[in-house]
């Protein structure tokens, strides 16, 4: 098995994941819009998410270029949650593990996708909703691999 991959020999595993804090809070902070944001709104909005400790600025942005503009330069800190795929939010917190991850590793590859200059706010990265298609292109991104 190479190096860096789990038992399953994947880089990034919804079986594997290590469900951190910053997942948790990640999680907790997109549940809690679902709450309190109707649906029509929130399938309009985002929420800038750091990659950090998985917390946000507590605003619902209704564009993804105001909320990497509201970064004030820091936008590499933060991944962009749209409800427009996903209007309930996570799945659950190994989806939000997984999520972190995945964007920690597309900046970490090179990927600029939060960008204030942008009309749209930078390119989205369109992450595969299936799990093998996800972990595939996960494994692409990975340093080395190409
Ligand atoms: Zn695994």
């Amino acid at each position: 098995m190479p190096e860096g991959l789990c038992k399953h020999g994947r880089v990034i595993c919804y079986e594997c994941v290590f469900v951190t804090d910053a997942a948790k809070r990640a999680y907790d902070v997109v549940a809690a819009y679902v709450h309190f944001v109707d649906y029509d709104t929130r399938v309009r909005s985002w929420v800038a998410l750091k990659l950090a400790d998985g917390s946000s600025d507590g605003t619902l942005y209704l564009s993804k270029r105001d909320a990497v503009r509201h970064q004030g330069g820091g936008e590499m800190t933060c991944a962009y949650f749209s409800y427009r795929g996903s209007p309930e939010g996570f799945g659950n917190v190994r989806d939000a593990a997984v999520w972190l991850e995945y964007h920690r590793r597309a900046y970490d590859a090179g990927m600029r996708l939060p960008d204030p200059d942008d009309a749209h706010g930078g390119p989205e990265l369109i992450m595969p909703t299936a799990e093998e298609q996800l972990l595939g292109q996960l494994m692409r991104l990975a340093p080395g691999v190409n």
